[in-house]
């Protein structure tokens, strides 16, 4: 009955057979090192702290800001304390329109973003905003990339499943 008492076999993990192994164990302390090969991943809880109104804003398909009451500085990608004065920045909503100011193609990326090549990451311009917003630009030729791009207009769009991450929102050009 007890050697019917047994650990499932899984799939998972390194599956290795017929690893060479001398049964009456001389050589050990000789034997090549096994090398082998796994994914390894971490999870971590951290906190968006004061920057959560901004991807909560994401998640709402609202794209927010940040404005210096005191020197009435903008900024497209929110600073909670302003770079030129020093003053604390209060929330504000971002036009949904803007126009591209710069564009990159990019053959190489993280990890992450590497399948996804070549891809289009573009700062926008916004009417009354001094600074700019770095995004993913789509609906653009990537195999033909054009200075002619410089200053289209173009307008936020949001992923639906919110990812809380800055890549919930990305461009596309405003057709007309
Ligand atoms: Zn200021």
């Amino acid at each position: 009955m007890s050697d019917k008492i047994k650990l499932p076999e899984s799939q998972d993990g390194t599956i290795v057979f017929n690893l060479p192994f001398n049964k009456d164990l001389k050589d050990l302390s000789n034997m090549t090192p096994i090398v082998v090969k796994r994914p390894y991943l971490i999870e971590y809880i951290y906190s968006y702290g004061e920057y959560s109104p901004f991807f909560a804003g994401l998640t709402n398909g609202i794209q927010l800001g940040t404005h210096c009451d005191n020197c009435n500085y903008t900024y497209a990608t929110p600073r909670m304390y302003c770079n030129e004065c020093g003053g604390t920045n209060t929330w504000i909503k971002l036009p949904e329109e803007g126009m591209i100011h710069t564009f990159t193609v990019c053959y190489f990326g993280s990890e992450k973003f590497l399948p996804e090549t070549p891809f289009i990451l573009a700062l926008i311009q916004y009417p009354g905003v001094n600074t700019l917003f770095l995004t993913r630009l789509l609906g653009f030729d990537v195999k033909n990339p054009s200075l002619s791009w410089i200053g289209t207009k173009v307008k936020q769009k949001f992923i639906r499943n919110s990812k809380l991450l800055p890549t919930d929102v990305y461009y596309i050009p405003i057709i007309k």
